[in-house]
């Protein structure tokens, strides 16, 4: 057992229990994923057939051009989206046959999604925005919180409102939240996209950390061949497909 971010048995501490970490742990797999959009001029096929594996413990950068739909297959791996066709099972559980209440129960307890878009919730401030998850999923834990406010630098604005943050500033809450759940799957959306250079590596080393420590695996799209050369792997999509 490993506890993520204090040492075990410190006096008053919580203890994780980790999952051991399997290679052949799938944590994320997709079969033949398709999925087009309706649009004025007719369906748009984004997907045409993808294919991907993520075990537990494992790091993956997602590349391709802008419009490539990368954005997709992550919302289609958070089961925020259906897909048209395929399969895609996470952590064992087919949600491309799941109902709706299985997928939002998949979302909050196993699922960390770091939106391109941030989605922070405007009604509530930093503290709150960044507790959100984690008391969802029944896993909050105030000291790994501010443990990560302060590796973020949002330790002195923990009660502004996200329209009171720079984008820099909205990143790094989105990445709070999502890493403050601790979820064994991290789907991370270009999240170092508005953050200087020493910020995005900051965010990266603490990324890793969650997927050494705890087993998760990490499924990141980025367009710095610097950060990408951090993960363990590359898979990159272009042409509706893994190239
Ligand atoms: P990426 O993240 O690689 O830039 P996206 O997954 O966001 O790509 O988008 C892939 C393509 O699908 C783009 O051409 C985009 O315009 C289109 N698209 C994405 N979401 C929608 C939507 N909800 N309706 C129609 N088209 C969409
Ligand atoms: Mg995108």
């Amino acid at each position: 057992m490993l506890p993520l971010g204090q040492p075990a048995g410190a006096a008053g501490r919580k203890v994780w229990t980790v999952r051991v970490k399997d290679p052949s742990d799938k944590l994320l797999s997709l079969e033949g994923v398709t999925k087009s959009y309706a649009t004025g001029e007719g369906p748009v096929q984004v997907l045409a057939g993808v294919d991907l594996t993520l075990a537990a413990g494992e790091s993956l950068a997602l590349t391709g051009e802008s419009g490539s739909g990368k954005s997709t297959l992550l919302h289609l791996a958070a089961g925020l989206d259906a897909a048209d066709a395929g399969r895609i099972v996470v952590a064992g559980h087919d949600i491309s046959q799941a109902g709706d209440a299985e997928r939002a129960r998949l979302r909050r307890g196993t699922v960390g999604l770091v939106f391109q878009q941030f989605n922070l919730i405007p009604s509530l401030d930093v503290a709150a925005n960044l507790a959100f998850q984690s008391r969802l999923a029944g896993r909050h834990d105030p000291q790994w919180q501010a443990e990560l406010a302060e590796t973020l630098g949002l330790a002195a604005c923990l009660h502004r409102y996200p329209e009171q943050l720079s984008g820099g500033q909205q990143q790094r809450v989105a990445i709070g939240r999502t890493l403050a759940a601790r979820p064994r799957l991290v789907l991370a959306d270009e999240p170092t996209g508005n953050l200087d250079e020493a910020t995005g590596d900051a965010v990266m080393a603490l990324f890793l950390r969650l997927v050494s420590q705890t087993g998760a695996g990490l499924l990141m799209v980025t367009h710095s061949a610097r950060l990408a050369g951090r993960l363990q792997g590359r898979v990159q999509l272009s042409a509706g497909r893994v190239a």
